[in-house]
């Protein structure tokens, strides 16, 4: 097995008698993908036969790749950047929360049709379950960002009824508009003081401070940390030991964000335990079946 497919290779596939590839990640970059060696102990463990590659596919190149993999009789694709948006509108069928999103990042192929999902938002939940043994409801939670990632994390939080949902975004317009599509979740009488339940703000410190005081959970939902030098997402001053924070973002330890945060004294995860989740949720889908989720963070770690 390759480390990394491309097209060409899809479009002359060979499959392999001994546990044929049939599921696999598409994305650019893909080389630091982990879900391969997760999936791939979760195919093992469960006899299934079959395995996880990487595809390395550029934007140009997913609807030929996506024709190739339906016509291959693959079971489940997972999409990565840049390919999240634009595959929902190459679904033959997507569920209600992909379309609410407006992003796809699970595909079961289903007798030749290509049926999208989105499992980004309950990983998200289960990992927030897991990392600080509490529930979204009833939280203040702070999201960053407002793009694939922070959509489906925004509608969780509303879907389960947070107490209070801040969008902060460098273009303050998408999260305007990200606010405007949750406005309903947010209509119930709830009295919550000077501060308002569902609301979107830009960058300037003296907001963001206001704000930090009147929350619990903050969500980095931008790639801010993926490389080296990157800034923080919001500066550590501002994080306080009353809050819990999630970087969505993963590395091998923890990240700048989460590092800052516990020097700040609060609690703190990185993306790992997300991308466990929304993997196990994957699983699942293509299946049918429980996933081995300690095989699969084994695996992972
Ligand atoms: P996306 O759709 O491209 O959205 C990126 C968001 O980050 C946008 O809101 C963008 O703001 C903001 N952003 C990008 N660069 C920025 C910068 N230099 N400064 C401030 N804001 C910046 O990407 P996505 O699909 O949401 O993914 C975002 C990240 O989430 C990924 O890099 C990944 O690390 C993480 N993620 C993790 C998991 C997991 O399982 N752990 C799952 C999904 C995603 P503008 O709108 O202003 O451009």
């Amino acid at each position: 097995m390759k480390e990394i497919y491309t097209l060409a290779d899809l479009q002359k596939w060979k499959a392999h008698t001994k546990a044929p590839i049939r599921l696999g990640v598409l994305g650019n970059p893909v080389a630091h993908s982990l879900s391969p060696q997760m999936q791939n102990a979760a195919l093992e463990k469960c006899g299934l036969g079959m395995r996880y590659a990487r595809f390395e596919i550029d934007s140009a190149e997913l609807e030929s790749a996506l024709e190739s993999l339906r016509q291959l009789d693959f079971v489940g694709i997972n999409l990565t950047i840049p390919h999240k948006i634009a595959a929902l509108a190459l679904m033959d069928e997507a569920d209600e929360t992909a379309r609410r999103v407006g992003a796809v990042n699970t595909i079961k192929v289903d007798d030749g049709k290509l049926r999208g999902f989105n499992t980004d938002g309950k990983g998200f939940a289960r990992a927030i379950r897991e990392e600080f043994s509490v529930d979204l409801r009833d939280l203040r939670i702070f999201v960053i960002g407002a793009g694939g990632a922070a959509r489906a994390i925004a509608l969780q939080c509303a879907k389960e009824n947070c107490e209070r949902l801040v969008i902060a975004n460098r273009d303050l317009e998408k999260a305007n508009q990200l606010v405007e599509t949750l406005r309903g979740f947010f209509s119930g009488p709830r009295v919550l003081g000077p501060v308002a339940r569902l609301q979107a703000i830009g960058f300037e410190e003296t907001v963001l401070r206001f704000q930090i005081g009147n929350i619990d959970l903050v969500v980095n939902a931008t790639p801010l940390g993926l490389n080296r030098g990157d800034a923080a997402p919001i500066p550590a001053r501002l994080l306080a030991p009353h809050l819990m924070v999630y970087d969505t973002v993963y590395a091998k330890g923890p990240t700048a964000f989460v590092s800052g945060a516990i020097a700040a004294g609060a609690r703190a995860a990185s993306g790992l335990s997300m991308l466990l989740h929304q993997g196990a949720l994957a699983f699942e889908i293509w299946f049918d079946r429980a996933a081995p989720v300690d095989v699969m963070r084994k695996a992972l770690l």
